[in-house]
């Protein structure tokens, strides 16, 4: 198993936003958390990423107890993560930005870095041409001097999931990447992350688009008020009456 989320539980002050939740990824799968707004899908990734502390529960990567490793020890061991609000550097350019996501693990050292010496030149080089080509990847050739405000909301997502690819990842979170896209932004999307997929990345995906989630995922999880509702191959999911449920009274009951 590749990551296995072990009865984590987690409140924020009265609310329990996660409340002893399972689940597992498996390598090489598109894994799918859904529910309604408010049922802890974000804060899920953000105990998965180092972000939260759970207060119950623990996290385990190839069996190996992460749970309290900081960030970037996870993001080291290959956990990286796309949020929701995206966190883009506005002022810095769309290249600049995916080379922040190379940086930690280059090889140079401080003082190199500092005195500008060759080593760190060649490698500064290097990270930039590494950049470039994941900006090809995601379907941003030729925008990188742009500055990464300065791009519409569909782009920036792109630029998002480019940096947190070019820290080499095993598994890759993306909270919510067609929020706010147009239609064929979202189809492209869902060739990007198979692409993401077939180049060796666990995927696992927080989405509300309905169909979108149901068309790429091998399995989702199903959240509402912080509870697991549901687990398994989209069409079971799709068609379990707690998960029909749980979507009634809102926009999604008619993408069921
Ligand atoms: P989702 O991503 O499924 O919409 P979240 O994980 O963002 O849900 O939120 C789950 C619950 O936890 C909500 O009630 C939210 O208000 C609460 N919550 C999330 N993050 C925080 C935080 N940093 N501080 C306080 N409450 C939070
Ligand atoms: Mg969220």
């Amino acid at each position: 198993m590749l990551l296995e989320i072990d009865r984590i539980t987690k409140t924020f002050g009265g609310v329990t936003a996660l409340d002893a939740v399972t689940l597992d990824v498996v390598p090489g799968e598109i894994r799918a958390v859904i529910g309604p707004n408010g049922a802890g899908k974000s804060t899920l990734f953000g105990v998965i990423a180092g972000q939260h502390a759970p207060d119950a529960g623990n996290i385990r990567l190839d069996g190996a107890d992460i749970t309290a490793l900081p960030p970037y020890a996870r993001a080291r061991r290959g956990i990286a993560i796309a949020f929701q609000d995206v966190r883009l550097f506005g002022e810095m350019t769309a290249r600049e930005n995916v080379m922040v996501g190379a940086h930690p693990r280059s090889a140079h050292g401080f003082a190199e870095a500092a005195f500008r010496l060759p080593r760190y030149w060649r490698e500064e080089r290097r990270i930039s041409s590494d950049a470039d080509e994941l900006l090809v990847r995601v379907g941003m050739a030729g925008r990188g001097e742009l500055p990464a405000q300065s791009l519409p909301f569909g782009q920036q997502r792109r630029v998002a999931i480019a940096r947190a690819l070019a820290t080499e990842p095993r598994v890759l979170l993306l909270d919510e990447p067609a929020a706010g896209l147009s239609t064929g932004e979202r189809s492209d999307l869902a060739t990007l992350i198979r692409a993401i997929r077939e180049s060796g990345v666990t995927v696992v995906l927080i989405e509300h688009d309905v169909p979108l989630v149901m068309g790429l995922a091998d399995r989702v999880a199903v959240l509402q008020f912080g509870k697991l509702i549901a687990d398994g191959p989209p069409a079971l999911v799709q068609a379990d009456p707690r998960v029909v449920e749980a979507y009634i009274g809102t926009s999604l009951v008619e993408s069921l």
